[in-house]
């Protein structure tokens, strides 16, 4: 039977178990721990709509994504009444949040830049994984959105992009919140019960299972306490308790970190993430009256 614990199961097996998830090139721990955090939202639910004024007119809603996927693919389907978003949280190694915390003040560990990487190499192998079990035990037909050359578009400086800054055809994180998994925090990153130093990931199949919407967050921010303790950890000031993140500022930051890990850890790869360590957030969603730091 299709239902969450199907996907619990499906998902921290294979983290448990599938080798992309060892950080071989560090010490063979697991980039993410098998304690996955699953939801779902309807594909019609008009939270999509109000997504193409909050993201960009580009960003897809799940029927845009799975009629253009078909079209492509010459897929024959009856309906899109059907369509379910699948969004889950990938909750990251201790280890690599401790290393990234008492790394330095300016750049990521080696821990966390590998899991930016290799990490977010097992997570779209995850979804791969998923859409082919989907289709042998049950034929369900899904789209990993992301993973669609002629569907997924990152818009860089795009006049109608949130701050003209970054923004892409398709979120994980707005997928997130969609489907009740947590809200967004002053930096931008999504407090969520397993914590903001995660990686998400969300793909849509066309199998009507329960929503969670009504788990949905009252307000993009609910869950962030305004402790600005992400303000005091950004290394060059692009998160305010006035204005939040400022993505422009973030992003040239988080691309100038290329030669650093080049040089130190030998990988192609950007990464930063400090604002998500040592933080209220940073372990689950944190108490509203009592602030607190873990690690
Ligand atoms: S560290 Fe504090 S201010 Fe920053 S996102 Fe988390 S809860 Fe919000
Ligand atoms: S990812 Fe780095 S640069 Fe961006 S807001 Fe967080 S700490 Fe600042």
């Amino acid at each position: 039977m299709l239902n969450k614990d199907w996907f619990i199961e499906k998902i921290n097996t294979f983290l448990r178990e599938d080798e992309s998830n060892r950080m071989t090139g560090v010490d063979g721990s697991l980039f993410w721990e098998p304690d996955v955090l699953i939801g779902f939202c309807s594909g019609n639910d008009p939270i999509f709509q109000e997504y193409k004024k909050l993201v960009g007119p580009f960003h897809l809603t799940p029927t845009e994504a799975f009629t253009k996927y078909c079209e492509l693919n010459n897929i024959e389907y009856d309906s899109t009444e059907n369509l379910t978003v699948v969004a889950f949280v990938l909750p990251m190694n201790p280890l690599t949040k401790k290393e990234n915390l008492e790394y330095s003040q300016d750049w990521p560990s080696e821990r966390w830049a590998h899991t930016r990487l290799y990490g977010e190499k097992a997570n779209q192998k995850l979804w791969r994984h998923l859409l082919s079990e989907l289709k042998r035990e049950f034929g369900i037909e899904g789209v990993a959105p992301m993973l669609e050359k002629k569907l997924f578009r990152m818009y860089r400086e795009h006049e109608d992009a949130w701050q003209g800054a970054l923004a892409s055809t398709w979120s994980h994180r707005h997928m997130c919140f969609a489907a009740g998994l947590g809200s967004f925090g002053l930096s931008d990153g999504f407090i969520n019960e397993r914590g903001k130093a995660m990686r998400c990931g969300s793909f849509l199949i066309n199998h009507k299972l329960p929503s969670d919407a009504d788990k949905r967050a009252a307000s993009r921010r609910e869950h962030c306490i305004k402790c600005g303790q992400c303000v005091k950890r950004c290394p060059v000031g692009a998160i305010t308790m006035e204005e939040g993140h400022d993505k422009k500022k973030c992003y040239d930051k988080v691309f100038s970190t290329v030669p650093y890990i080049g040089e130190h850890y030998k990988i192609p790869i950007y990464s930063c993430g400090l604002c998500q360590v040592g933080v209220s957030c940073s372990n689950g969603i944190p108490e509203k009256k009592k602030l607190r730091c873990n690690n």
